[in-house]
């Protein structure tokens, strides 16, 4: 093997520590496998960048941040733990001496809420930066911050194989990019011909087949999206018959780090790795010629159906299939086997978005609040979250009780919470739990939601899992308990795959659920939330206690239902949803809901669908959120008996959760204005809404809209409404509200004296030159009147109101009492029109005298 300085990384080797002696910060771009992750560290390490103190080196994977430390250690000849350690979630290999940690991103920021300085690191590296975590973006802006106030000794490189180093750069007030350009060999692709449905598995596997059926020489590097793939890679693979002997070697985050070994050690056959994406750009092994590339990833998003962050399975980028396909084309050419057609290959996203970009911000906004960052939406980010989404985490963890609801800061609630290492709705079940002996419950119900689904859809035919699932149902009022029975089962039998899948179970999931159970067990533990050896308390009393840490999880997904045995259920915010048929609460008025989903549904409008139910009782919201409940009494409009009627309602923020006819207790006010109400959403009519008060409100209007000075309030609908809730002040009935006298209310809607000013301003009728008066008509938008053309001769000026800003509109008669035309300036009718139609209507009407 070579020496490591023969890396192409250590051509630029003099830059890096000229950089990083005269300048804080680098960005650094170089092709997967150059060195950059082994090599750059010892570079800091031994230029003396980081002085005495610790280089941290981030990385996104925990078998990445392992695997390598344990190569520079080998490279150094120290002892693993010693001078080069790591540390990941649950498993720490550092020590006094060490001074170079590998370390996910998690470690570091619960060390910055530990020392906020970092005093004794020297140098944080950001390794595989462009997968853009969320944590990476968090620890990025939080560390620029640090740098730029305290810490202006602490350096700060950033790395990457295919990073888009300007923005970077950018935003580290343009700081220098080296880039090293490496060496790589063609790398043949070939496509699928047309899309093929069979199991990527099993597809993976045939492509296997043929690169040793045509004797390529060299290892093959399959990458599939996580463990489970990956072995039914591997048990495919088995099954094929190929002439030559190969190590089928699984790589993934969850083997023994023994395990893990096998796919870098030397291999007297041709080794075939199937990994997950940690192979991507993480880590490199010698050897690889040939990519089997299934095209798909996990990849961490905001589940809304969970209502948690979760791994899903998605599409790889063109990004990161490119650098798939590089793994193959490093030492010699090679080829690239996509298992997709390449029409699909055009429909892929052209790089990776951001995490911070598409996931739940929860637990990110509340790292932010115990480092003192209140503002998250405006903190100084690389690429800013969506403000929406940074409201909607605020909203989440002031209803967890973990910011407090007006100041917005964290509580002691919120501290302790920070210390439990999963998301914040679970971290708040168990600190529930803590006060109600049940924390092992609620741990498992943690466990149980953090991975793939335990249980196998029920198929409507599948008789034979329908009873055997019913087994598992022995409580009407959670399908956590469910789960939990179904837990039990798979344990008590050794999670048997034969035996679990005869009853729909996932063994597989059931023993990952066993792990992660052990560790949130630990740190609770560990936060002395729980005492392993403490009493257990009684079954019945557990499920009680469970269902209520249930709910303080997920109390802002609190349904009712709105008919007994029917799956309809309104939530809080005006929500509306459904509880699926495969709960086991189909009795409970009241539930949370864990699982939130919408499914597509005929109509227009949207239907949620409320899942992984939890009955709960009114009096625990009561007692456990009085702070959002409210009561009030409120009028409502019994359309049936054509009254008001007044009814105590008890709501959960604007969930109405009891309600009580009162009738007795009618307040004059609101029932008044509940009538009014009423009549405007066409409830009833009102006779005495008659001609009169009619031109009333059309006059106040032209006031208000031609003399906005003299400040007439306009008669909107709002306003009517406003009137008649006070002409029907005290009353309750229909009938009373028809009988009720109007004027007076709608007088009252001006101020005093504007109504006198009315009949100046715009009067019921003019004064006209036959020596009578006219009326007015204010129906329309200008008032009108209708004239005899004959009499108009006789005007002076066109007649006006509102001071002489507003002209009448003349609608002129013949003397047949047609009508010739409607007019706002009289004069230039006279000079204009009149000599249009004068010789016709001469002739038409001989005996007067036109003029
Ligand atoms: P980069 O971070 O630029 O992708 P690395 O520093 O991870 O590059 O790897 C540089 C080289 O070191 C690899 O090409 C490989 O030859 C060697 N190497 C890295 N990790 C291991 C390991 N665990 N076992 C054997 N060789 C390794
Ligand atoms: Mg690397």
């Amino acid at each position: 093997m070579p020496a490591p300085t023969a890396l192409p990384i250590w051509k630029i080797h003099a830059d890096i520590l000229r950089t990083l002696q005269v300048g804080n910060r680098l960005v650094l771009v170089a092709p997967t496998g150059s060195g950059k992750t082994t090599q750059v560290p010892q570079m800091l390490l031994d230029g003396g960048i980081a002085g005495d103190k610790m280089i941290v080196v981030l990385q996104p994977r925990r078998v990445a941040a392992r695997t390598v430390a344990t190569r520079v250690a080998w490279e150094r000849e120290s002892k693993l733990g010693a001078e080069v350690g790591y540390q990941i979630r649950f498993d720490d290999h550092t020590s006094v001496g060490t001074r170079i940690c590998f370390v996910t991103e998690g470690i570091l920021l619960r060390w910055l809420q530990d020392d906020s300085t970092l005093a004794n690191i020297g140098a944080v590296v950001f390794d595989e930066f462009h997968e853009r975590n969320l944590l990476s973006d968090v620890a990025l802006a939080l560390v620029k911050n640090l740098q730029q106030s305290q810490r202006p000794d602490l350096v700060m490189v950033v790395m990457s194989a295919t990073l888009d180093a300007e923005p970077v750069a950018a935003y580290l007030n343009l700081c220098p990019i080296l880039v090293s350009e490496g060496q790589s060999f063609p790398v043949e692709v070939e496509y699928l011909s047309h899309p093929d449905l069979r199991p990527l598995t099993l597809q993976a596997a045939e492509a296997v087949e043929r690169i040793i059926h045509e004797r390529n020489p060299g290892d093959i590097l399959v990458f599939m999206p996580g463990r489970g793939e990956i072995n039914g890679t591997l048990d495919a693979l088995r099954g094929l018959r190929t002439q030559e002997r190969v190590s089928c070697i699984p790589l993934h985050g969850e083997l023994e780090p023994q395990e893990q070994d096998r796919a870098f050690a030397p291999n007297s056959l041709r080794k075939v790795i199937v990994a997950t994406n940690v192979a991507e750009t993480s880590i490199t092994i010698d050897g690889i010629r040939h990519v089997v590339d299934s095209g798909v990833a996990r990849v961490a998003r905001y589940d809304a159906e969970r209502g948690i962050g979760t791994l899903l399975l998605e599409p790889i980028s063109r990004a990161s299939a490119d650098q798939r396909k590089g793994r193959a084309g490093r030492t010699a050419p090679g080829t690239c086997h996509r298992l997709w057609t390449v029409i699909g290959h055009k429909d892929r996203e052209a790089r990776n978005t951001p995490e911070i970009q598409r996931s739940d911000l929860a637990e990110v906004v509340l790292l932010l609040h115990s480092l003192g960052i209140r503002e998250a939406a405006t903190f100084d980010w690389l690429d800013k979250p969506d403000p929406q989404a940074v409201e909607r985490a605020e909203r989440l963890l002031t209803m967890l009780g973990a910011l407090h609801e007006e100041q917005g800061n964290l509580t002691p609630i919120g501290r302790q919470m920070l210390r439990l290492p999963m998301h914040p709705r679970y971290s708040r079940m168990l600190i529930e739990a803590s006060q109600r002996g049940c924390v092992p419950d609620a741990a498992l119900c943690a466990a149980l939601v953090s991975g793939r689904d335990l249980l196998a859809r029920l198929d409507r035919d599948d008789a034979q899992t329908k009873s055997a699932r019913e087994m598992f149902e022995d409580s009407e009022d959670s399908d956590f308990i469910t789960l939990m029975r179904a837990y039990d089962f798979a344990k008590e039998n050794g999670f048997s795959f034969e035996r679990c899948r005869s009853y729909g179970i996932n063994a597989q999931v059931a023993r990952q659920v066993e792990q992660t159970f052990q560790q949130i067990l630990n740190a609770a533990q560990q936060q002395r939330l729980h005492d392993r050896d403490a009493a257990p308390v009684s079954a019945a009393k557990n499920e009680e206690a469970l269902r209520r840490c249930i709910m303080a999880g997920f109390a802002d997904q609190l349904a009712k239902r709105r008919v007994p045995g029917r799956p309809e259920c309104d939530l809080t915010e005006h929500r509306q949803g459904q509880l699926v048929r495969e709960s086991v609460v189909q009795a409970a008025t009241f539930l949370v809901a864990a699982n939130l989903r919408d499914a597509p549904s005929r109509g227009a409008s949207s239907l949620t669908l409320l899942s992984l139910a939890t009955s709960v009782k009114p009096e625990w919201i009561a007692e456990m959120f009085p702070q959002h409940l409210s009561t009030t009494i409120e009028h409502l409009f019994d359309a049936q008996n054509k009254r008001v009627a007044a009814v105590k309602l008890v709501r959960y923020r604007d969930l109405v959760i009891e309600q009580k006819a009162q009738q007795r207790d009618l307040d004059p006010i609101a029932s008044g204005r509940c009538l009014a109400e009423a009549h405007r959403a066409g409830a009833f009519d009102l006779p005495l809404m008659d001609h009169r008060l009619k031109q009333f409100i059309a006059r106040v209007n032209l006031v208000h809209s031609t003399l906005p000075e003299l400040e007439f309030a306009a008669l909107d609908a709002d306003a009517i409404t406003a009137c008649l809730a006070r002409a029907f002040k005290g009353l309750s009935l229909v009938k009373e509200a028809q009988a009720a006298p109007l004027m007076a209310a709608f007088h009252q809607h001006l101020a005093s004296g504007q109504v006198s000013w009315l009949d100046e301003l715009v009067p019921l009728s003019i004064p006209w030159t036959d020596g009578s008066t006219v009326k007015l008509s204010y129906v329309n938008e200008s008032p009108e009147v209708q004239v005899k053309l004959y009499d108009c001769f006789a005007l002076k000026e066109h007649p006006s109101l509102c001071e002489g800003r507003l002209p009448v509109l003349l609608s002129l008669c013949t003397p047949d009492g047609k009508r010739l035309a409607t007019i706002k300036d009289w004069p230039a009718f006279l000079t204009r029109e009149w000599p249009k139609h004068r010789q016709a209507i001469s002739k038409k009407f001989p005996g007067v005298l036109w003029r």
